[in-house]
């Protein structure tokens, strides 16, 4: 006699084995019609799905009061959709094998096995729509069935896919994804799924779940195909990866399909280049940025504006060097544990020379490094080392803190060549970085001015939307250098800072650093994506693998805590996240070039020269475009640079003094005395105002 215990409390009682689809019936038709599928105690299951024991019951709505899309059914939905696009594909090739086809965040893919001399390009994904809209249409049920593990093996081994073989074994090692929450495979049974009648349709090899039939999938497009591999494994099978989407209506794919243009069209990396912001170059190396003139300036502004406010906050500015000493880094932790994510250590003339005389092995080499009993340098992937040697070289009292020491500090860290990505994902980058270094009191009075800090940088750029995650230990991991109570502590205090800040927050277990847990903040940009910027660690554990102490009041020493933060986190990733966030078009304090004038014809230079030289006077970044060309294209080509102003200047400007406005966004803004302008200019300037 199962009971039914339904999310708001209430239960029902069945006298036999009931599928939630008639418990969804009983409750009301409208229930019925809109549910996809449904958890049970937890678990993501069909509608069809027969419930023979006591069990909570949540129904999966194609659209949940309030709207926003549920991600249960979205997954079901384009888990479904991966289905109905890989038997229209195997309609077209019948010889191709299907490998694996997962829903995605934003779709779904199938990694598909091509037979010899067959292959897809973009051209043919309007015939798979079109077979896949006809079994849509045809509103078939996808079926679930059971087999023994036995007799179902037997069966994929018949049909000759090798691929769908391993993926059975796999499942019923409880190897792959989700084959835990699998009732068949605890079982030793392995599910398939047909759509339309077992036997008599197309079926696949699958866990499930799925929506009740095709009909639900009323929006899907085929997106992008993909070189990959078998088991991601370059040295196995190539596959192809076909990418498609789904959405439970036209109007929300024509939404996704917007957004997406959108970021196309964003993309810094298009966006750097047009606007010659920054580069990257083969000779240089993958992953290393070279900061343009152009994007220099965008930098440099933005350092500047954090220096200033670093400055109000009490910050001291100290540099340092690049490399630093290994036995820095075993110290500290980094070396030899995290040597994967470091460029490799190199070691000095001498030693190598003297092993080099002893016929000593790269292997050997390696060994002696990480043993510590040669020594080496590292080019720094953290900065905080430094800064704590910086603190240790004095002896200072309870009176002095918090010491708060800030540096644009450039590190180095190892990414696999795959992960490298724009200015987003790199080799080298910088840090706005600091140290505060405080007593225990003083934690949570720091924590709040440096989200105070985080908060005036984000609002200043008009990134409103953003929200924190708390990155605490993950249980059971013996990653963490330090003592559990110290652990303790530092978790509690980012908890409550991340509670007064007033939006949403997450704690994240397994996202603490190595050495204390973390505030990070994620960043909504103008087009919905999010961003992890910027970060702020509490530490208890560097101050003791250091040694570090200050003197109390009772005169004895005490260990300070560490604050590590970084605002923006790398300057190269927040300029990228900038760039996309702006399309290119800076606020006026940013733009690398603020006003650009444009004498109408040669008569008018001087008058021009004489505009930019009192311009450049009082600060404002101008170019004269004294191009022999007709005043339109110069227009056009300064539009395009994203220039927030431009000054015409022909005979009636220069009779009365005047410059005739034009601005990026709002077009022709008629003519204004010299002095006006200025005053305007440098007024957007200062209040950092984001459009003129
Ligand atoms: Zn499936
Ligand atoms: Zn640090």
């Amino acid at each position: 006699m199962p009971v039914i215990t339904l999310p708001d409390g209430s239960s029902r009682t069945y006298g036999q084995p009931v599928a939630a689809k008639k418990v969804a019936e009983d409750i009301g038709p409208g229930l019925a019609k809109s549910s996809v599928g449904c958890r049970i105690n937890g678990v993501l299951r069909d509608l069809a799905t027969v419930i023979d024991e006591d069990s909570q019951v949540r129904f999966v709505l194609e659209k949940p009061k309030g709207g926003a899309p549920d991600a249960d059914a979205l997954f079901l939905l384009r888990h479904s959709a991966a289905h109905v696009m890989a038997e229209a594909i195997q309609q077209i090739w019948p010889g191709v094998q299907l490998v694996y086809g997962p829903p995605t965040s934003d779709g779904f893919f199938y990694d598909i096995r091509f037979p010899e001399g067959a292959s897809i390009s973009s051209k043919d994904f309007e015939q798979i729509e079109k077979g896949m809209a006809a079994i849509v249409a045809a509103n078939k049920p996808l079926t679930r069935y059971e087999m023994g593990d036995e007799a179902a093996l037997a069966k994929l081994h018949n049909e000759g896919n090798k691929y769908k073989v391993d993926n059975a074994v796999r499942a019923l090692e409880g190897k792959s994804a989700g084959a835990a929450m699998n009732p068949a495979t605890r079982n030793h049974r392995l599910s398939f799924y047909a759509t339309g009648e077992p036997g008599k349709d197309w079926e696949d090899l699958c866990m499930g779940p799925h929506v009740p039939s095709t009909g639900r999938i009323r929006a899907f497009k085929i997106m992008s195909l993909a070189a990959s591999y078998w088991h991601g494994d370059e040295d196995s099978d190539r596959l192809t990866r076909v990418y498609g989407t789904a959405f439970f209506d036209p109007a929300a794919l024509e939404e996704h399909l917007k957004r997406l243009e959108e970021a196309r069209e964003r993309d810094h990396r298009v966006i750097g280049k047009q606007l010659q912001l920054f580069l990257l170059d083969e000779m240089v190396g993958p992953g290393l940025i070279l900061w343009t003139p152009a994007g220099a300036v965008v930098r440099q502004e933005l350092q500047n504006f954090i220096a200033a406010e670093l400055r109000k906050q009490g910050y001291l500015q100290v540099f340092t060097p690049h490399i630093g000493k290994l036995e820095l880094y075993r110290t500290s932790g980094h070396f030899p544990y995290y040597a994967d994510s470091q460029y490799p250590p190199f070691v000095e003339r001498e030693t190598l020379a003297k092993l080099s005389a002893e016929r000593a092995s790269c292997a050997e080499l390696v060994n002696h490094l990480a043993a510590g009993d040669i020594e080496g340098y590292l080019l720094k992937p953290m900065n905080c080392p430094h800064h704590i040697r910086i603190f240790a070289s004095r002896r200072y009292s309870y009176r002095d803190l918090p010491i708060r020491l800030a540096e644009f500090g450039t590190v180095y860290r190892w990414e696999q060549s795959g992960e490298l990505s724009g200015m987003i994902r790199v080799r080298g980058f910088t840090q706005d970085d600091a140290h505060l270094f405080c007593t225990e009191d003083q934690v949570s009075a720091e924590l709040n001015g440096c989200l105070s800090l985080v908060k005036t940088i984000f609002k200043t750029l008009h990134m409103t939307d953003y929200r924190v995650r708390v990155g605490l230990r993950a249980p059971d991991s013996s990653k963490y250098v330090g003592r559990p109570e110290l652990w303790e502590k530092a978790e509690q205090a980012c908890r409550q800072a991340a509670a007064t800040l007033g939006i949403p927050s997450t704690d994240e277990p397994g996202e603490a650093a190595f050495y204390g847990p973390k505030i990070d903040f994620v960043v909504k940009d103008v087009i919905g994506r999010e961003w992890q910027l910027g970060t702020i660690q509490v530490d208890y554990n560097l101050p003791e693998r250091f040694d570090l102490g200050y003197v109390g009041s009772d005169n004895q020493l005490h260990r300070p805590v560490i604050i590590h933060r970084a605002p923006f986190g790398s300057m190269e990733r927040f300029c990228g996240v900038l760039i996309e966030h702006f399309a290119g078009a800076f606020p006026v304090w940013l733009s690398p070039v603020q006003v650009m004038v444009m004498p109408i014809s040669e008569r008018h230079h001087e008058y021009a020269q004489g505009l930019a030289a009192e311009l450049r006077e009082h600060g404002v970044r101008v170019e004269v475009d004294s191009r022999n060309e007709k005043v339109n294209l110069k227009i056009r080509e300064a539009q395009v640079q994203k220039i927030p102003y431009m000054l015409l200047v022909g005979d009636k400007e220069i009779q009365s003094g005047s410059v005739s406005v034009r601005t990026r966004k709002g077009g022709d803004q008629g003519s204004l005395p010299r002095g006006e302008f200025l005053a305007g200019v440098r007024q957007a300037i200062e209040s950092r105002r984001i459009e003129p």
